[in-house]
C-alpha cells in the first residue's frame, strides 16, 4: 500500500509543502544509507524544523499506524535509517541550531541535525572540547550519534557519545514530548531514562534536543606512527603501553591491505614493508604529553617496531592521522562494494581475532582489509567485494557469520559502535540471549504499542 494522498496532504499541512518530498527522483537519495547492498524506497521524506512538528507527525502516524523512520545524514553502517516499505522518512537535518553554550556549566544544547564537526568547532571556538569524533563527523548528525551511541578515534581515553549526553528531549512514539536529564553533574532521581534512548537506533523515540557535556581543551597533543613486521608485535606494543598506565587518546591500527590502499589513495609516504601500522596520539598538559610520547616511542621500539615516526608539527600530525581517517575511503576505491564491519573483542583477544579474520578471508577466498581502534578492541574488517556477484556475496555472509561467532566466543560483541539496525539483526539473539531479548521486546512494546517507529530494525 503506497502512502495515500490524505497522508501526504496532512504532512504538507504540518510542515509545509516545501518540506515534503514525494517524487521518485527526490526519494532515491533517501532509499539507502552508508550500509552496502541495502535499498528500499520510502513513501515520502519529511523535513521537520521544530519539536512540535515531530510530535504532530508521530501523533498522526500513531492514529493511522503509518511507519516512521528517523534519519539524520544517513551515514549509518547497519541500515538503521533504511526506509521500511511506504514509510515516512522523518529527516532532522533542518533542525540544526546550536541553542546554548553554557560556559559556567560546560554544556551545549543543540538540535539533532547539527553535524558532529559543527559541535566540535563551536566548542573549540570558546576553548572547549567535544571529544567524540566518529570518522564520519564532517557529515553525521548528533541525533544519529546519540541514536547509535557512536564512538570515534578518541574513544579509548574519552569514551563514546553516551559519556557526553547529559539530557535529551525525546518525542515518544505516541507524540508526547519528554525531557530527561539536566545540567547537574550528579542526578540519581529515578531510572536513567536518557540512557535507554542513547543507542536505541530510532526505535523508542525521536531525539529533538540534546544537552551535551563539554570538556576543557587539552593543552597539547603529540601524534606518531609506528610500523611492525607482524600484527602480534603491534598488539604487544599496545599491551605494553596500557600496562605502563598510559591511556593514549588515539590508538588505531591498519593492516597491510589497508596500509597499501591508503598510501595508494592519499600518498602520505607510509612505509609499505610492514604488516601493521599503529597511529598513536597522546594529549594533555605539555609535560605529560612529552613524557608519554617518549615512553610510547620507546615501548614500540622495545616491542619490535620497524620504524617510529613522531610528527614534528601540526601539519605533519594531521597528515599522519589522515592515514587512519582516510582508511574507509581508500578501501572503498578498490572494489564496487565495500562492507565495513565492526566486530569487537576484549583488547587482550585482538591479535587472535585479527588472525581469525585473515584465515576466514583466505578460507572463503575474499579480500578483507582490517583497521580499527586497537586500544578498545573495536575492529573494522572491511570486505572488498561486489554485490552483483551472488556467489561471492554468499561467501561474504558465511565469513561474517564465522567472524561474529568467533567474536562472541572470545567474549566480544557483534557491534562496537555501528549498531544492529537491519544488518546485524540476525545475530542479536545469539549475542543477547533469551532474557535480554525478551526485556528489549517488552520495553519497545510498552513505548511503541503500534510499532510505528523504525519497524523491523534491531529485532521484529
Ligand atoms: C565513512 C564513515 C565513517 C564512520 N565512522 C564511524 C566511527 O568512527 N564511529 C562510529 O560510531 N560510527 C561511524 N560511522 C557510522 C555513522 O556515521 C554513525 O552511526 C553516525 O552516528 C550516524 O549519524 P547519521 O546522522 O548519519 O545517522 P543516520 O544514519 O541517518 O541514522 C542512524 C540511526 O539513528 C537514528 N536516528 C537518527 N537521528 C535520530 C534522532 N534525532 N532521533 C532518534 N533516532 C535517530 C536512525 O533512525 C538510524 O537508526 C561511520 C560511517 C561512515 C560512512
Amino acid at each position: 500500500m503506497a502512502l495515500g494522498s490524505d497522508v501526504l496532504s496532512e504532512l504538507r499541512s504540518l510542515v509545509g509543502n516545501e518540506n515534503v518530498l514525494t517524487l521518485p527522483e527526490d526519494l532515491i537519495p533517501y532509499s539507502f544509507d552508508g550500509t552496502a547492498a541495502l535499498r528500499q524506497m520510502p513513501g515520502c521524506v519529511v523535513f521537520t524544523t521544530t519539536t512540535a512538528q515531530v510530535s504532530e507527525i508521530l501523533k498522526y502516524a500513531n492514529r493511522t499506524k503509518t511507519p516512521v523512520v528517523t534519519r539524520g545524514s544517513g551515514t549509518g553502517l547497519s541500515g538503521g535509517s533504511l526506509p521500511s516499505t511506504d514509510c515516512i522518512v522523518l529527516c532532522t537535518v533542518k533542525m540544526d541550531r546550536i541553542l546554548e553554550l553554557d560556559r559556567a556549566n560546560l554544556t551545549m544544547l543543540v538540535e539533532p541535525g547539527v553535524t558532529t564537526v559543527n559541535i566540535a568547532d563551536a566548542a573549540a571556538a570558546v576553548g572547549l572540547f567535544y571529544p567524540p569524533d566518529p570518522g564520519s563527523m564532517k557529515i553525521s548528525t548528533i541525533g544519529g550519534n546519540v541514536a547509535e551511541n557512536s564512538g570515534g578515534l578518541r574513544g579509548l581515553k574519552y569514551g563514546v557519545t553516551r559519556n557526553y549526553v547529559m539530557g535529551l528531549e525525546v518525542v515518544l512514539p505516541d507524540g508526547e514530548v519528554m525531557w530527561t536529564g539536566n545540567k547537574c553533574v550528579k542526578d540519581v532521581a529515578g531510572y536513567s531514562l536518557k540512557d535507554l534512548f542513547i543507542g536505541s537506533e530510532g526505535t523508542l523515540g525521536i531525539v529533538t534536543r540534546i544537552l551535551l557535556r563539554l570538556a576543557p581543551k587539552p593543552q597539547a597533543k603529540k601524534t606518531m606512527v609506528a610500523t611492525f613486521a607482524q600484527m602480534d608485535r603491534a598488539a604487544d606494543a599496545v599491551s605494553a603501553i596500557i600496562a605502563s598506565q598510559i591511556i593514549p587518546c588515539t590508538l588505531e591500527f591498519l593492516d597491510r591491505t589497508t596500509i597499501h590502499c591508503v598510501e595508494d589513495y592519499a600518498k602520505i609516504g607510509l612505509p609499505l614493508d610492514c604488516e601493521a601500522l599503529l597511529l598513536m596520539e597522546t594529549d594533555g598538559p605539555v609535560a605529560v604529553v612529552t613524557e608519554e610520547a617518549a615512553k610510547m616511542e620507546r615501548l614500540c621500539r622495545e616491542n619490535g617496531s620497524l620504524e617510529v615516526r613522531v610528527a614534528k608539527d601540526d601539519t605533519e600530525a594531521v597528515n599522519l592521522a589522515s592515514a587512519r581517517r582516510s582508511a574507509f575511503a581508500a578501501l572503498a576505491r578498490v572494489a564496487p562494494t565495500t562492507i565495513l564491519e565492526d566486530a569487537t573483542v576484549p583488547r587482550s583477544e585482538l591479535a587472535r581475532m585479527i588472525r581469525f579474520i585473515e584465515a576466514t578471508a583466505k578460507k572463503h577466498q575474499l579480500r578483507i582489509g582490517t583497521f580499527g581502534h586497537m586500544g578498545d578492541g573495536n575492529l573494522h574488517p572491511t570486505f572488498l567485494t561486489d554485490e552483483r556477484n551472488e556467489d561471492e556475496m554468499r561467501r561474504v555472509h558465511a565469513a561474517f557469520e564465522e567472524i561474529f561467532d568467533e567474536a562472541i566466543r572470545l567474549g566480544g560483541t557483534i557491534t562496537g559502535e555501528h549498531g544492529v539496525g537491519l544488518a546485524k539483526k540476525g545475530f542479536l539473539p545469539k549475542f543477547a540471549g533469551d532474557a535480554q531479548m525478551r526485556l528489549m521486546r517488552d520495553l519497545r512494546r510498552v513505548l511503541d504499542r503500534n510499532a510505528v517507529l523504525n519497524p523491523g530494525k534491531m529485532f521484529d
